[in-house]
């Protein structure tokens, strides 16, 4: 899903019309002084990061001058929450709160229900996780008609919402529905939602996660990449889009994992099929090695896809080695990966990595013919110092077993690194 940070949605919320709290986003302390002075009151600082808890992780903090902002924003600014960096702030006016609800709305993929869900607690500022499961009120929306005025009357007295707040609430749960729509959201969840001690109400938290297959349709947003990422977007998953984006034939899915470019036992990771990559995974964290990136071509892509996908693969620094991870049974026709590979490393290894090793497990559909042309294709790569001598191809005889290739993987590697430490050393 494409998701926004706190300030982003936020805005997106506002232009909406739903009640945001004046704020701004800012890069330096220096700008969140001026922001905070700029309001002229007390202002909350809240790091702007992909996380929830930040609460808990000390990246929210309430101040009450500039010089205070300044220095909030610069701890929140040096602050990592789960690895990731906190590179903005969000400088609010602090809000004198009342009582804190939850209120979100998710989509129902039940059986029977297939909707948005809406939910809503008088308990809110926690996780939903926490919240005893008698306070959550739920209702699922009609897809077509949306949340009706009546029905968040009865869902708010079912909740327990005073008689004189009725209508302050309908009315923004009706809208908030109506943004979910308009914005073809996955995930809108406002918590808390803040009624302030001047009685009115007001998101003070913001996450907002946009439907990818959506993306298209909201060029407002500007949303380069629509797909799930556990961090910052790198190069290599710019480019990973990229193939996805040109080619709809099968799936071409490449996308970074945390590799550091320095470390030795990455692989060049390139499993085919979701199963396929976890015993991929397996075979890999039986020896100790890591994948350097994730990867996945399956759903039947042809051979020019595999062809880019490999291609990025094998051409990441420092790799040492590389698997083509075609555990279980595909049935897609196999000789697609047996030519993309046959190209890639003709390609690749003479010049750019010679005696890279590479482990071919191919198995499944056409899988006689497709090792075939991977022995042929390679032959001349695979002399004993040539530049493919690390190079090799196993079928359905290994189709499960993520031992025996975790092992030979790390043996290749463990020699080529030692080879090209020593290349090093000697000039
Ligand atoms: P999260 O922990 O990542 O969900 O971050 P939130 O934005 O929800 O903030 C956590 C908590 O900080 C909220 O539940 C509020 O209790 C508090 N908080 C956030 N903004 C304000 C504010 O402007 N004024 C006050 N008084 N409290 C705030
Ligand atoms: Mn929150």
């Amino acid at each position: 899903m494409a998701k926004f940070l706190e300030y982003q949605g936020k805005n997106w919320l506002r232009k909406a019309g739903l009640p945001i709290p004046d704020g701004q986003v800012a890069y330096t302390a220096e700008q969140a002084r001026d922001i905070a002075r700029q309001f002229g009151k007390p202002v909350a600082v809240k790091g702007q990061v992909q996380a929830g808890g930040r609460g808990k992780a000390g990246i929210v903090k309430l101040v009450d001058t500039p010089d205070l902002a300044e220095q909030a924003a610069t701890q929140i600014l040096s602050t990592q929450v789960r690895g990731m960096p906190v590179r903005a702030v969000l400088v609010e006016e602090k809000l004198s709160i009342k009582k804190e609800y939850y209120c979100s709305i998710v989509v129902n993929g039940a059986r029977d229900a297939r909707t948005p869900l809406l939910m809503f607690s008088p308990e809110g500022g926690m996780d939903i996780e926490s919240v005893p499961e008698d306070q959550i009120y739920r209702l699922n929306l009609d897809p077509i008609f949306g949340l009706q005025q009546y029905q968040a009357i009865d869902l708010c007295v079912r909740a327990g919402i005073d008689r004189q707040d009725l209508d302050k609430f309908t009315t923004f749960l009706t809208k908030l529905a109506a943004v979910y729509r308009q914005y073809d959201c996955q995930t809108l969840e406002i918590n808390p939602l803040v009624v302030t001690e001047q009685e009115d109400i007001v998101c003070a938290d913001c996450k907002m996660e946009i439907d990818n297959s959506a993306v298209s349709r909201h060029p407002e947003f500007g949303i380069k990449i629509a797909r799930d990422f556990p961090g910052e977007i790198t190069e290599l998953d710019e480019i990973g889009w990229s193939i996805e984006e040109t080619d709809a034939r099968g799936t071409g899915f490449l996308m970074n994992m945390g590799f550091d470019e320095v470390s030795p036992g990455y692989i060049g990771y390139h499993p085919i099929g979701g199963g396929s990559a976890m015993m991929g995974l397996d075979a890999l964290n039986h020896v100790g090695l890591k994948p350097a990136n994730y990867a996945d071509t399956s759903g039947n892509p042809v051979g020019s896809k595999i062809y880019r996908v490999a291609k990025c693969v094998l051409s990441q620094p420092n790799i040492d080695g590389y698997l083509l991870g075609g555990f279980m049974m595909a049935n897609q026709e196999q000789w697609h990966h047996a030519h993309a590979l046959v190209k890639v490393l003709c390609e690749m290894l003479p010049e750019k990595k010679p005696g890279l090793p590479c482990v071919l497990l191919l198995c499944g559909n056409k899988e006689e013919e497709s090792l075939a042309i991977l022995r042929k294709g390679l032959a001349e790569l695979m002399t004993p110092d040539g530049p493919g001598r690390r190079i090799e191809i196993y079928g359905k005889e290994h189709v499960t077993d993520t031992l025996f290739i975790g092992q030979r993987l790390l043996e290749l590697s463990k020699a080529y690194h030692l080879e090209k430490v020593q290349g090093k050393e000697n000039g």
